[in-house]
């Protein structure tokens, strides 16, 4: 999006032996090639290496940083939770000295979440209090108020984003959403038999990542920062997502779904639902349904296994 409004953008990769920039592979252009420059760098870095921050805010001198950083897998933070607390949080707090200390007047964007709100009823707005019920929630409060903290002692323009769970075809694949619309397709299409899944029962407020972008974006050309809650206003169960999913493609998810308990976590988040009434005073409306999301989800699945949409 940033790239259309004709931004130059700089991201940090994380080196691995392996190729991981398979989600922007589309824009980036090889600089042997002859083709239109695109205006996107990959800078090497890590948010447990400070001097890697110091040294990317100060060649790329940013005018906007938006940190979508994390190790960002709920059940996965039970098995690491030192390490989510060193990234998720501390690396927060290492992009704002590194902004701080170098005098950048960049405003900054923090990716704070719906899991703040853990066990606190619904529906959750920005005053709602924070009960977070995992090492990922309790890193992300960390780093919420840092911002907060960094925004009134140092007059930063730094804001959190409290947006819900917002998925499209991008989603990792461990991410229920995706787990669920990648077997839909795959067992479809003959190649696979069975879903493991945890809890059916949970409930979450689930809205179209690209309109969330728009979100942040809007965040950031506001005159004030602040805190903002971003969701649809409307929760579905795990359960529903299977119904809309599977009933798309005709098929009766009970077939060949089962429960792994593995994929329970120790505590869990029953139901997130934004009241996002203060986003929609300021104009920001999401535009695609839950039934719609399911779809965009779904066809993109059935297409990368050479399968038609059936809608
Ligand atoms: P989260 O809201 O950030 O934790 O996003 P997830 O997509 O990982 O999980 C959403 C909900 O789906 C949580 O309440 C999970 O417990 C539930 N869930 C049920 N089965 C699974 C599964 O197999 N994988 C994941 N990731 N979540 C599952």
């Amino acid at each position: 999006m940033l790239l259309s409004k004709g931004y130059e953008v700089h991201g940090m990769i994380r080196r691995a032996s392996t190729f991981n920039t398979g989600r922007i592979d589309h824009l980036y252009h090889d600089p042997h090639g002859n083709g239109d420059k695109v205006n996107l760098y990959l800078h090497y870095g890590d948010l447990s290496a400070p001097q890697s921050l110091t040294d990317l805010v100060y060649n790329v001198q940013p005018d906007e940083v938006y940190h979508l950083a994390a190790q960002s897998h709920v059940r996965v933070s039970f098995d690491m939770p030192e390490y989510t607390g060193d990234v998720t949080g501390l690396g927060t707090t290492r992009i704002l000295e590194a902004l701080r200390r170098s005098g950048s007047k960049a405003r900054f964007y923090q990716a704070s979440t719906s899991e703040l709100f853990g066990s606190a009823n619904p529906p959750q707005n920005e005053d709602t209090p924070f009960l977070p019920r995992s090492p990922y929630a309790a890193a992300k409060m960390y780093a919420y108020w840092m911002v907060r903290n960094y925004r009134e002692a140092y007059n930063m323009f730094a804001t959190n984003g409290i947006l819900f769970n917002h998925e499209s075809p991008r989603r990792g694949e461990t991410f229920v959403t995706r787990k669920i619309t990648r077997a839909a397709a795959s067992i479809l299409a003959g190649r696979q038999k069975n879903l493991y899944l945890g809890n059916l029962d949970s409930k979450r407020d689930w809205g179209y990542a690209p309109e969330y972008v728009e979100a942040m974006y809007m965040l950031m050309q506001i005159d004030q920062p602040g805190d903002f809650v971003i969701g649809t206003g409307e929760a579905h169960t795990v359960r529903e997502f299977l119904d809309e999913a599977f009933g798309y493609i005709n098929l009766d998810w009970h077939d060949y779904v089962h429960i792994d308990p593995r994929y329970f976590r120790p505590t869990e988040v029953d139901y997130l639902l934004a009241d996002p009434t203060r986003a929609n005073q300021m104009g920001w409306k999401p535009r695609v349904t839950f039934r719609g999301l399911v779809r965009i989800m779904m066809d993109a699945d059935l297409e990368a296994l050479g399968l038609p949409s059936p809608g």
